[in-house]
């Protein structure tokens, strides 16, 4: 990788001493505390040495637009690259999904990358161009060596997490090196437009003279989690900026279910494999499946719901949800189900499902649990079968962007330049993040996304002329 065999040390902190003054000559930038005077709160960390791309050392001014996972990596790039770089962030603390991300724990990472897994409704071409710009590897190194934080996986499911299982670290530390890098966090600042200037941007805040600058990040993240500080106000803008959107949706959320025979099984969880099919698209997840008090949830639901969620919106909602509630298929389970002995189904059913889903699967068949398996009819263990390995799972609804983990389509890919993140309708305006239309499954795809198009965002907004 380019960016760890550098052994320039200044880190890109004003490295061109007209870098710490222009904010002073160009007035007040910067009304509230910077980065670098709460950077005595944390631990002190190992220089960026090995990632600081080098190059040229240019007096930009950049401004970079949320302080959420994608926006602080664009910080610390373009930070480490020359330029005075204010990182302008609505909440007071920015960075708050990542504080809630993996149950608190961060899972910061895939172990491993399956391209495909990747959702857009742009070319999957320039998706692929753009993941490949920060292979896995060389993020693993970035967290690890550049960062100073260990990576522990969790075998099971092939995820990344901090070895400290904090995800604070992860948002404090991140936050803590794009300061180190010299750049300038601006909380409490709502960004309400951009507006292109001859060589550069204006940026419009609330209740704030605007700010101008040689380029502009927008990396506000997409609709879910309002609550977070990511409640669409970037695509808004981005929109006004002329610029195409893919229609965007709830993904990775949860499933509402109508009455069905599975309502007193709340709490129940177990692997399957799960597959969601409507009439133009398809998805299917195998991992963790969990019964909420108001339907389905755990990873292997989120991994499909975008398909369910995008047939409400798209259609009337006929997009089939079916499960395979073991490992065994069609004929592993006519062979555990053979007509003989003194078994019963219920028998048969508990030793590979927890009981209380076993009887109702059963029910759902049209069998009695207690049946002798020797006296089941070849239709009934036929119809119990097909329960067994693709039972239909009825459904009415989804719990939306309030509980999505991200948010699907956005800004159309094709009006990315893939190699920078820059728009290709505005010079001097890059794009990075969730904002972008394009999404993971669960298992650290959307951080590798955010992290991806965020570094490439920062370093190439630092250089462009
Ligand atoms: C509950 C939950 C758990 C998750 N867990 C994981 C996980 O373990 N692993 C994983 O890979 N992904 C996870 N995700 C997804 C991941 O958090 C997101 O994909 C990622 O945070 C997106 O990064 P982003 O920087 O593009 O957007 P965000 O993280 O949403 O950041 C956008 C930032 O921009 C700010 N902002 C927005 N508009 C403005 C404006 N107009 N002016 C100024 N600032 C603005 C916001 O306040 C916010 O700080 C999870 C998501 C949720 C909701």
């Amino acid at each position: 990788m380019g960016d760890g065999t550098s052994t320039n040390t200044s880190v890109g902190r004003g490295k061109d001493a007209r870098a710490l003054t222009m904010a002073t000559r160009q007035g007040p930038i910067l009304e509230t505390p910077t980065c670098r005077d709460k950077g005595s709160k944390f631990p002190a960390r190992r220089s960026l040495v090995e990632f600081d791309p080098g190059g040229a050392i240019r007096n930009r001014r950049v401004a970079i637009v949320g302080a959420g996972a994608a926006g602080t990596l664009a910080a610390i790039f373009a930070a480490t690259a020359g330029a005075e770089t204010l990182l302008l962030e609505r909440t007071r603390d920015g960075g708050r999904k990542i504080l809630i991300s993996g149950g608190g724990r961060c899972n910061i990472l895939p172990a491993r990358v399956d391209e495909r897994r990747f959702v857009t409704d742009s070319s999957p071409n320039t998706l692929r161009k753009i993941l490949r710009s920060w292979p896995l590897a060389d993020q693993v190194a970035f967290f690890e060596r550049g960062l100073g934080m260990p990576l522990v996986e969790e075998p099971e499911s092939a995820k990344l997490f901090p070895a400290s299982h904090r995800a604070r670290d992860v948002r404090d530390g991140l936050l803590t090196l794009a300061a180190r890098a010299g750049a300038r966090f601006v909380p409490d600042t709502l960004v309400t437009g951009l507006a292109p200037r001859a060589r550069g941007w204006e940026v419009e805040r609330e209740g704030a003279a605007p700010l101008v600058v040689d380029a502009v990040v927008v990396a506000t993240g997409g609709l879910s989690v309002p609550n977070t500080g990511s409640d669409g106000r970037g695509i808004a803008i981005l929109r006004a900026l002329g610029h195409t959107l893919h229609p965007t949706y709830a993904a990775l959320t949860p499933i509402v279910a109508g009455p069905s025979p599975f309502g007193a099984l709340a709490g129940v969880s177990l692997p399957v494999t799960i597959s969601a099919s409507g009439d133009h698209r398809h998805s299917a997840s195998s991992g963790g499946f969990l019964f909420t008090h108001r339907g389905y949830s755990g990873p292997s639901v989120l991994d499909v719901s975008h398909v369910l969620v995008r047939s409400r919106q798209e259609a009337d909602g006929t997009a089939r949800l079916t499960v395979r509630w073991t490992a065994r298929d069609e004929a592993g389970w006519e062979s555990a189900l053979q007509p003989v002995g003194t078994r019963t189904v219920a028998g048969v059913l508990r030793r590979d499902l927890p009981e209380r889903l076993a009887d109702a699967l059963a029910m759902q068949a049209g069998v009695a649990a207690s049946h002798p398996l020797a006296q089941l009819r070849r239709e009934d263990r036929l119809r119990l079968i097909s329960v067994l390995v693709r039972g239909e799972l009825p459904w009415v609804g989804d719990e939306g962007y309030r509980k999505a983990e991200v948010t699907g389509g956005g800004v159309s890919l094709a009006e990315i330049d893939p190699r920078t993140m820059e728009s290709r309708r505005h010079p001097r305006l890059f794009i990075c993040g969730e904002v972008l239309d394009a999404f993971g499954p669960i298992g650290g795809y959307n951080f590798l996304w955010a992290w991806a198009t965020g570094r490439a965002a920062g370093e190439a907004a630092a250089r462009s002329a």
